[in-house]
């Protein structure tokens, strides 16, 4: 192969085929504009469990608006637990039933494993006719006025007009472009377990949060069910050690304290987590070429899922500010677009990362004050079960309501 047939043309480019990058792909393709996707793993790899398994109405949206039949798709695979309770040291002190999910509309909510979306979101991707280059790890990449250059491991050049980089927390794009997620690793540990569920006889569809749960030394544990299977986080104490905790030796110990004994044999994923609270400091580079979506542009702990429920618009709106800017009539005008879309989905990062923060402080933090916020509201909820087992119930999602400033903030 020649020097000049190493080097290939594409109109825009998405670095990863994670969520975010089959997400900003479809968004592309959708508004007509030719995409190729790079990816440094190849087609059929094992994903890692135990990730994303909520995705929101809005993320639905999305997905119908860029890929119709979509969101109805995930909506219909996933499940939606009907019932959720919060229980203080063994005490239930929050019990919520909602209304079945109206057919024909996308749902409040999906549960899923993170595994299943994506493979939903890549089929639609193929039906699109969205190039994919696997086995093509990205090395280095450089911005100017006019367009991206793309180095890969192998040498091979890409040049396109604009990219969307969706190459996850250890992002090379990011780090070639001099950018940087900026704020703190957290303190907490966590230990997230998926089973599978007995489809025999399924537990309920109840999502549980237990603050200091008695049969495990008063670690908080929350249980999400999500179709197949259960979430089950184990929220490690300060002085914990995550090895006796984690991995399958580890699980073997505590779950069947807190779950019938048969799921220890139905164990699918176990990880250990602390979890990064950060942001980067721009989502664009100087000449407004690329933008950056998804854990290449922000990380937050989980709660509240707020992960891929916001790398998805992260993506959605930086392909549609792109295609705004191809239709541009100055450079100015062009990158106004990519740079205003930069700024809101970076300031929602902001937003997200504090909202994830306030609740990990919310269920974890052990200063006098939290502590002593957490003991009132149990010891009021006889007398008032509605705002004070709402406020306990709350915890694991972090505030509800939006900042004003911020359009999109999930
Ligand atoms: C325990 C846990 C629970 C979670 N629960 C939720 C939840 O319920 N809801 C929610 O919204 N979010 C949740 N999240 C977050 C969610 O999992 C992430 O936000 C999501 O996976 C990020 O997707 P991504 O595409 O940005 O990154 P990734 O999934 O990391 O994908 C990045 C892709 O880029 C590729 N890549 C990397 N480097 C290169 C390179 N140099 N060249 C080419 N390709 C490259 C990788 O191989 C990969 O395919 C959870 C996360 C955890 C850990």
């Amino acid at each position: 192969m020649t020097a000049a047939e190493r080097v290939q043309y594409r109109k825009t480019i998405v670095v990863g085929a994670g969520p975010i990058g089959l997400t900003a792909a479809l968004a592309l393709k959708n508004i007509g504009l030719d995409v190729a996707v790079l990816e440094s793993e190849s087609e059929g790899r094992q994903r890692p469990g135990s990730r994303a398994i909520y995705l929101h109405n809005a993320t639905l949206k999305f997905f119908e608006e860029i890929s119709p039949g979509l969101g109805f798709q995930l909506g219909e695979n996933g499940i939606i637990w009907p019932v959720k309770r919060t229980f203080f040291r063994g005490e239930e002190v929050y019990f919520r039933q909602y209304a079945p999910p109206t057919p024909g509309v996308l749902p409040h909510f999906t549960s899923l494993p993170q595994v299943e979306a994506e493979r939903y979101i890549y089929q639609a991707c193929l039906d699109a006719g969205i190039e994919f280059f696997w086995n093509t790890p990205v090395k280095d990449v450089k911005t100017r006025k006019n367009g991206v250059e793309i180095v890969t491991e192998n040498g091979d050049i890409w040049k396109a007009d604009y990219c969307i980089a969706a190459d996850g927390a250890r992002s090379v794009v990011r780090r070639s472009l001099g950018l940087q997620l900026e704020g703190p690793r957290t303190k907490d540990a966590f230990i997230v377990v998926d089973v599978k569920e007995d489809q025999h006889d399924p537990l309920p569809l109840e999502r549980t949060f237990h603050y200091q749960h008695p049969a495990v030394d008063g670690r908080n544990v929350l249980f999400v069910p999500f179709a197949g299977g259960w979430r089950i986080d184990l929220q490690l104490l300060s002085e914990d050690d995550m090895e006796d905790f984690g991995g399958v030796d580890g699980v073997r110990k505590w779950l069947p304290k807190v779950m019938d004994p048969k799921y220890v044999d139905r164990v699918t994923w176990v990880s250990t987590y602390q979890f990064y609270q950060a942001v980067a400091n721009s989502y664009t580079d100087e000449f407004a070429r690329v933008v950056l979506a998804g854990e290449a542009a922000h990380l937050f702990a989980p709660f509240g899922a707020r992960g891929m429920n916001s790398g998805v618009p992260d993506a959605v709106l930086a392909a549609r500010a792109i295609g705004k800017a191809t239709k541009a009539e100055t450079p100015e005008e062009a990158m106004s677009y990519v740079r205003q879309a930069a700024e809101e989905r970076r300031t929602a990062g902001l937003y997200n990362r504090d909202s994830a923060g306030i609740a990990l402080e919310h269920i974890q933090g052990n200063s006098p004050y939290m502590n002593a916020k957490r003991e009132t509201a149990a010891f009021l909820v006889p007398l008032v079960p509605t705002t004070m087992g709402r406020w306990l119930d709350e915890g694991p999602y972090g505030p509800k309501t939006g900042s004003p400033l911020v359009s999109t903030k999930y």
